[in-house]
């Protein structure tokens, strides 16, 4: 006998390209498993897609079998939505395709991609759009909650360089959406993460970057951070668009350019990024190299590619995750000692204080002109604690957590939606901003049964 639940799975499975995975299938844990090593969950279906007609019997299945249903494009996302506890998990990754025109400077790029695998193709004309700065991170859920990197201050966020996405939406209507078609929806998914539908195609415009540009660290000691993030601080001010700094605390990694002796001791690491004339870039942010009296720096022309990849192996898959985030219209004395008070009792090796640049382009966009709201942030401050062992698990939290209350009185009240962890559903509204009503108002006309709920979720009003 076959009960109806396996009679809808196994429709569906009839009509699936992609691979259908159960619990003891090879290839289940492999497809369950994502970046943050905090997270194991066990669908009851994983659906692996080869296209918008898999996505779109993925959702009539779900729907059909009243499952809860979790996106994983990247699987990068700290909170773990990529994977849910039973239900079907909507796996994207398979669907990998970047397709560049040099002429009309876009690209086309199905849900799966990495930065990675986007930067390999844009970059053999040269081409770029602002996205993240670790390239295993997923194209799909690093857009779709706004996108930043080191491009941003001059071309904008990665969702103010979409310009045209393929959606599937809980009816199972895929809906190409741009600023001419379906205008609210696209306004919704630049910034409202995955709450409205299964993106299966983004469209983005580019720009000229590369494909060589001046970039690199400089690593001064912990002792000397009040001194380096005073002068960070106050150079950043009139840093011209092109050029980019970010901050952070840490312990040494084992970085070739540094003595040996230093690995292990705390530093205050400054990444310097600039597109166009290196020679200018260099010059213009020489005065990093004095803020202090470093440990060692490792400066210059390189690959815009290999750029993407430098932190990656701080970034590998597979440790425990936890971060806290707070968006910064300024960064106040008061910030200052506390980042530095914290740094100074970082909870595991791995563990770090990282402050992002923002501002530029990115400020000069309207709130209202996309569901990303926060375009008066400059600095993006988030606490990462990293570790191996579950033991360490209650410690290093309490320690992220600790951090991010005694900062809360210098920051400015929003978050960026990418960077919450999996409890934080307080901060929702504060997360969408002014944008927050308009964004209730789309999911209450898009998805009013709130069939997309594993997200940093926007109720429909009649929830
Ligand atoms: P996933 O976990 O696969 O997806 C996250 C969520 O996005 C899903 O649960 C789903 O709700 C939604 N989603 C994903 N794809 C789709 C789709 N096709 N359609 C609909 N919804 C979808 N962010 C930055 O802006 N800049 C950075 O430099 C940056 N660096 C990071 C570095 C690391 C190491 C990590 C872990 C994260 C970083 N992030 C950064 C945050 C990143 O933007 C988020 O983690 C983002 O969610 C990752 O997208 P993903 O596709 O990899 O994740």
């Amino acid at each position: 006998m076959t009960s109806p639940a396996d009679k809808t799975l196994q429709e569906f499975q009839s009509k699936f390209r992609g691979e259908v995975l159960l619990p003891g299938d090879t290839g289940y844990d492999e497809a369950r498993t994502i970046w943050n090593a905090m997270i194991d969950r066990k669908p009851a279906v994983i659906a692996r897609c080869t296209g918008c007609a898999d996505v779109m019997e993925a959702v009539a299945y779900a729907q059909k079998a009243g499952l809860v249903v979790a996106m994983r494009g990247g699987g990068h996302n700290i909170a773990g939505n990529a994977v849910c506890s039973g239900g079907l998990m909507i796996d994207l990754s398979p669907m990998k395709s970047v397709r560049v025109d040099p002429v009309a400077r876009t690209a086309t790029v199905e849900p799966g991609a990495t930065l990675g695998d986007f930067d390999h193709e844009a970059q053999a004309f040269a081409l770029a759009t602002p996205l993240g700065i670790n390239s295993t991170t997923g194209v799909g859920g690093l857009t779709l909650g706004g996108g930043f990197g080191w491009l941003t201050r001059k071309y904008g966020m990665s969702v103010d360089n979409l310009v045209a996405a393929e959606i599937v939406t809980a009816d199972g209507r895929r809906r190409r959406v741009s600023a001419d078609q379906d205008p609210e929806l696209f306004w919704a998914i630049r910034g409202g993460g995955g709450n409205f539908g299964v993106v299966t195609l983004f469209e983005f415009r580019l720009h000229p970057v590369g494909p060589e540009v001046f970039s690199g660290l400089v690593v001064y000691p912990f002792e000397q951070a009040r001194e380096v993030l005073s002068r960070y601080r106050e150079f950043v001010e009139t840093l011209p668009d092109e050029l980019s700094v970010w901050a952070v605390l840490r312990k040494a990694p084992p970085l070739p350019f540094l003595p040996e002796e230093v690995y292990g001791k705390g530093i205050v690491a400054l990444a310097l990024f600039g597109m166009g004339d290196a020679k200018e870039a260099r010059k213009r942010l020489d005065p990093v190299r004095a803020f202090g009296r470093p440990y060692g720096e490792h400066l210059g022309v390189q690959p815009y590619t290999a750029w993407q990849q430098a932190f990656d192996p701080l970034l590998t898959p597979g440790a425990r995750n936890y971060w806290k985030s707070h968006n910064f219209t300024e960064l106040s004395d008061g910030a200052i000692d506390t980042v530095i008070e914290y740094a100074a009792k970082l909870s595991s090796p791995q563990s770090e204080i990282f402050i992002g640049l923002l501002g530029g382009q990115a400020s000069r966009v309207p709130p209202e002109a996309t569901a990303y709201a926060h375009r008066d942030t400059q600095f993006a401050l988030n606490v990462h604690g990293r570790w191996e062992d579950p033991a360490d698990d209650q410690r290093c939290i309490a320690w992220a957590r600790e951090f991010f209350k005694a900062t809360t009185p210098y920051a400015a009240g929003g978050v960026y939606v990418n960077f919450m962890t999996e409890e934080e559903t307080d901060r929702i509204a504060a997360a969408y901003g002014p944008n927050y009503e308009r964004l209730v108002r789309a999911k209450t006309k898009y998805d009013p049964e709130n069939f997309f709920s594993l997200n940093q979720n926007i109720k429909p009003s009649n929830e």
